[in-house]
């Protein structure tokens, strides 16, 4: 469960539809869409939105500002429905102990990702806008949305145009020879087990952005 303190409101006078926002979004909240009188316009989901602010540091404009979120501020999956044992199937085939914190930022557990991929999460957006994962650096939790996307059968596929990854401390940079100095060290970590799934699903990625 994450808490939502705020709402990205967007300044239209500002926005040159760059779409910058968009392509950063982890949740998918932010699209080009038309309004009532049919002119596009950037415009925020807040029933996807998670208040991990990275749309307001992504565009160039200043045109983002977080406001106050009046409604809806607190974002849990809802467990009641689903069968505990399938949850801990899911959770098991990924390699995910149930109650374990997949998020070191928001303390998701891996029960979350499970219960968003049983209520119909087909995307890391949607396991990240269902859950909150992603909220913090978005770094460590990614690994295990795809451990859990694929635990359930899905092949996760990044949106077009869309980024699923962005910070400058990029596993896929470290030097292989110490990957696996670091990986003896502290297996514990499975780290040469994460990159290389990182690598499967950000491998295109990578491609697109040379
Ligand atoms: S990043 Fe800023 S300028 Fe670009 S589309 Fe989004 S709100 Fe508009
Ligand atoms: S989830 Fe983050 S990037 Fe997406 S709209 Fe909300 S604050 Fe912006």
């Amino acid at each position: 469960m994450i808490l939502r303190e705020y709402l990205p409101s967007i300044d239209q006078a500002l926005c040159r539809k760059c779409r910058k926002c968009e392509e950063i979004c982890p949740a998918a909240a932010i699209s080009l869409a038309r309004d009532k009188k049919d002119e596009k316009k950037m415009t925020v989901n807040p029933a996807r939105c998670i208040d991990c602010q990275r749309c307001m540091d992504a565009c160039p404009e200043n045109a983002i500002t977080m406001l106050p979120r009046e409604a809806d501020r607190a974002l849990r999956v809802d467990l009641s429905g689903l069968d505990p044992e399938e949850i801990k199937r899911l959770c098991r085939r990924a390699g995910l102990a149930p109650g374990e914190a997949v998020c070191a930022c928001s303390f998701i557990t891996a029960r979350e990702l499970a219960a968003a991929v049983l209520l119909g999460a087909k995307t890391p957006e949607d396991v990240c806008a269902m859950t909150g994962v992603r909220r913090g650096c978005g770094i460590y939790c990614l690994v295990n949305v795809f451990k859990i996307l694929e635990a359930g059968g899905i092949t996760p596929e990044g949106r077009r145009k869309s980024r699923l990854y962005h910070h400058p401390l990029d596993p896929l940079d470290i030097p292989e020879e110490r990957l696996r100095e670091i990986d003896a060290r502290f297996p514990q970590f499975r780290l040469v087990e994460d990159v290389a799934l990182i690598r499967k699903y950000r491998g295109r990625e990578r491609r697109e952005e040379a």
